[in-house]
């Protein structure tokens, strides 16, 4: 049977390559919906190579001229806009899956109505889940919606840990730590003084994969892996001090699971997200991904460290944002959110990303994140009030 796919967020850089897997198997899967923020021109393309029922643009003066534009192109592709679109469309019944591919906090709503909607979601938007943690997970699980994780780490770990795994635990199953490993980004070895003169340019240069902005810069300072720290707790059901964060420059092993009989599985490959993606729309199954397969002879040596916490910062500020729990995770994830584009802005340094983080952290106090409206309004808070941190660099 063929399965339905919504992509959100198919103008990225995830969104492409979700697009380019699923076009290598037009018998397994067609496109239901394509969204976008604004990018115009990329998704008319999308849309005349893929011919989806509907396509979202965010802004309505965008979906206005992308449905003139598909009109007078013949298209049939209905064009929506707007938020409330693109929950529609992840949660249209016709629906089977929906790849979770919007950058940042912007991702939840969407990614939220998939899950409640009882899809497959697949899971690369890690900020959805960062920020709502415990609502996110008990919102798949009431509605049986199945959740498979797409950042190659957490793929990683989901291919290497039992199947039985989620009935049995991490004791049950034998498991005694997840090693989850980290490229070290464009800037492995700074110092804090030369991190002080790093621009943009080079932050957004990552040595192993192309991907957006905002995670190429979240690579740079290590918030990626702090991100993806917080994204393993609630994945697999741990704690921080179950993770060992492992530098591994060639990012060819992309995690491993370590088991007390001292057995280490990994799953590796060539850095490459069509094979997670792959993995996460067929699951049970396998299938052709385009990734060509890894040549042990070429890459003769695979490199290991532990991580710098002094100068990268970042993961023991989001290892203390799971610990505090509540809203501090959804304030963490906003105030790296406006940090980032400020630096992308050249308004603030490099190390003044984590430096707004903390002032974030110990500006709020953590109440829970037992709803929708408490997390949303965290987001919001911790917005404002690092944009006010921001205005005052001038
Ligand atoms: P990207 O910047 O290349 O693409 C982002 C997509 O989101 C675009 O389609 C854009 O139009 C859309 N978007 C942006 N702002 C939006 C908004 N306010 N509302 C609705 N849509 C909006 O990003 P990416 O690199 O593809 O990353 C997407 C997500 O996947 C991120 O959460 C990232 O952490 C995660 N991820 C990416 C990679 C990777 O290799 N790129 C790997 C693992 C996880
Ligand atoms: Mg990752």
């Amino acid at each position: 049977m063929t399965q339905q796919i919504t992509v959100l967020g198919a103008t990225g850089s995830i969104g492409k390559s979700t697009l380019d897997v699923i076009s290598r198997h037009p018998d397994l899967y067609r496109v239901f919906a394509l969204t976008a923020h604004s990018q115009v021109d990329a998704l008319c393309d999308m849309c005349l190579e893929h011919k989806p029922q509907y396509a979202v643009m965010v802004q309505a003066d965008k979906a206005q001229e992308l449905s003139l534009k598909l009109k007078s192109l013949n298209s049939k592709t209905e064009v929506l806009s707007g938020v409330d679109a693109l929950c529609q469309v992840a949660s249209n019944p016709e629906v089977d899956q929906v790849m979770a591919a919007i950058v940042g906090g912007a991702g939840l709503l969407p990614t939220l109505a998939a899950a409640k909607a009882g899809k497959r979601v697949l899971l690369a938007n890690k900020e959805a889940l960062v920020m709502s943690g415990h609502l996110f997970m008990q919102t798949i699980a009431d509605n049986g919606a199945t959740l498979l994780p797409i950042d190659s780490e957490h793929n990683a770990i989901f291919q290497s840990l039992p199947s039985h795994y989620g009935q049995e635990g991490f004791t049950q199953s034998g498991v005694r730590q997840i090693l989850l490993t980290a490229s070290g980004g464009p800037f492995r070895g700074f110092t804090s003084e030369q991190l002080a003169n790093v621009t943009p340019a080079q932050a957004v240069k990552h040595p192993n994969w192309s991907m957006g902005q905002k995670i190429s810069v979240d690579s740079a300072s290590l918030m990626n892996k702090g991100l993806e720290l917080i994204e393993a707790c609630w994945l697999f059901d741990v704690t921080p001090k179950q993770i060992q964060v492992v530098v591994h420059p060639e990012s060819i092993i992309h995690s491993m699971v370590q088991y007390v009989d001292g057995s280490v599985i990994s799953q590796m490959g060539n850095p490459d997200m069509r094979t997670p993606i792959a993995y996460g729309l067929a699951w049970p199954q396998r299938i052709e991904s385009g990734v060509d397969s890894l040549d042990f002879f070429t890459q003769s040596q695979l490199n290991f460290e532990a991580p710098n916490h002094d100068v990268f910062p970042a993961l023991k500020l989001s290892a203390q944002a799971f610990e505090q729990g509540g809203i501090a995770p959804a304030i963490l994830n906003a105030a790296n959110e406006i940090a980032v584009d400020a630096f992308l802005r050249e308004q603030i340094d490099f190390n003044s990303i984590s430096v707004l983080i903390d002032q974030a952290l110990n500006h709020f106090s953590m109440e829970k994140a037992d709803s929708l409206d408490a997390i949303l309004n965290a987001d919001k808070q911790a917005r404002l009030f690092t944009e006010n941190k921001v205005a005052a660099f001038k």
